[in-house]
């Protein structure tokens, strides 16, 4: 098969692929058909967080493949329930719902926020999001990710949403009204560039929904899951959130989203309001059953901040530049007249798999699994093209 071809032939073009088929992985490396191998510092987009063919992962697809892999929600299954007991445990009081991606638990959460005011009997549905947020691109999702060119042609869409300054009190006192229902923020925005947010900020945000009686909505999709050295960001901070939602990390690289809120919101949504027919399958929920199993252990959590701190170090070092984020979701803030995506590009012919965030970020979010060796590489190659 000539993939190139054929890829453009009959794949919609709505992604900048690389001229490039892997074949297989294994750790932090992956292997194309050429037998050429890679290191890998973007896993999948903050996805691999195992790396690549976890003996914890492989069995536990193909133990559960065996016994059962779908059935509906219209009945009740074991490794959801041990899940969403797993994350309640570990996250915030409340109860769970189960997805397939981020959009999709980001859009549960805008309809729970709604749900809630609405059994409440008030009239609030608006949502307050951050300029330099992602929140996927679903058209709830997307209406409330502020960035233009993501917008444009797709318009209208969905009404409520009002975009504040990420880390400015001020600019968001300033969106709120008495039609406030939420506010849906990245405890590290991820595609925005690395922009971690302020623990002042963060304080006064959650001070502020609290005496307007706001939701406070954190988006974990790509913070979760033990990136910025917590089981999830907001646990860096004083923070107890209404609704956090995730995604990516949680299956280690199977689909699966998840949303957490508290039982006077998740309570709002009775039988026949929402669902999702794959959402929380037999398969998806054994898997993330065992990603967490490795993840939300102590030391490998300290372990994440502490080799998280080392590739920072190691950055600021050897390139001088801007280096920014928590734990192993980092950003290498590049010079204006170097594009981040030229650079990933380059790497690539040297074996190294980066990603970018914005125009001028370089974007590490490696397998947690990488060790110091695999960092002191990433490094040594980007060296032979950034100088
Ligand atoms: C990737 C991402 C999403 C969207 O997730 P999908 O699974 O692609 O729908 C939402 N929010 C954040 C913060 C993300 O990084």
């Amino acid at each position: 098969m000539n993939w190139l071809e054929e890829g453009s032939k009959y794949l919609m073009p709505n992604y900048a692929r690389y001229p490039i088929l892997f074949e297989k992985g294994e750790g932090v490396y992956l292997y194309d058909e050429k037998g050429n191998i890679y290191l890998d510092m973007l896993a999948g987009i903050a996805v691999n967080v195992l790396g690549y063919s976890h003996p914890a992962i492989t069995k536990a697809i193909c133990q559960q493949a065996k016994k059962l892999i779908h059935t509906s929600n219209l009945f009740y299954i074991k490794p959801q329930i041990e899940l969403a007991k797993i994350l309640v445990e570990n996250t915030i009081k409340g109860k769970v719902f189960f997805c397939n991606s981020g959009a999709e638990a980001n859009e549960t959460a805008i309809k729970l926020a709604r749900r809630y005011f609405f059994t409440k009997g008030e009239n609030r549905y608006e949502i307050i999001t951050f300029k330099g947020g992602f929140h996927g691109r679903t058209l709830g999702a997307l209406s409330a990710t502020f960035t233009p060119e993501y917008q444009e042609g797709f318009k209208p869409l969905l009404e409520g949403f009002r975009y504040a300054e990420f880390n400015s009190i001020d600019s968001v006192l300033d969106k709120v009204n008495e039609k406030t229902a939420g506010v849906m923020i990245e405890i590290v925005q991820g595609e925005g560039g690395i922009n971690p947010a302020k623990k002042e900020f963060l304080q006064d945000l959650q001070n502020l929904c609290r005496e307007k009686n706001i939701l406070l909505i954190v988006d974990e999709v790509q913070t979760g899951i033990g990136r910025t050295g917590k089981l999830f960001a907001f646990q860096h901070f004083d923070l107890n959130p209404d609704i956090i939602t995730t995604a990516k990390a949680l299956g280690g690289g199977v689909p699966i989203g998840a949303v957490v809120a508290k039982d006077n919101v998740s309570s709002t949504f009775s039988a026949g309001t929402h669902g999702s027919t794959f959402g929380g399958n037999y398969l998806a929920t054994e898997v993330a059953k065992q990603v967490l199993k490795i993840v939300n252990q102590k030391d490998f959590l300290e372990e994440v901040s502490e080799k998280g701190e080392y590739f920072k170090q190691k950055l600021k070092e050897t390139f001088g530049f801007k280096v920014k984020g928590l734990g192993l979701m980092i950003g290498l803030e590049l010079p204006s007249h170097i594009e981040a995506k030229d650079i990933a590009k380059e790497s690539l012919k040297k074996g190294l798999i980066i990603g970018t965030a914005g125009k001028n970020t370089l974007r590490f979010v490696p397998p947690l699994i990488v060790q110091k060796n695999h960092i002191d590489e990433a490094v040594e190659k980007l060296k032979l093209i950034i100088r």
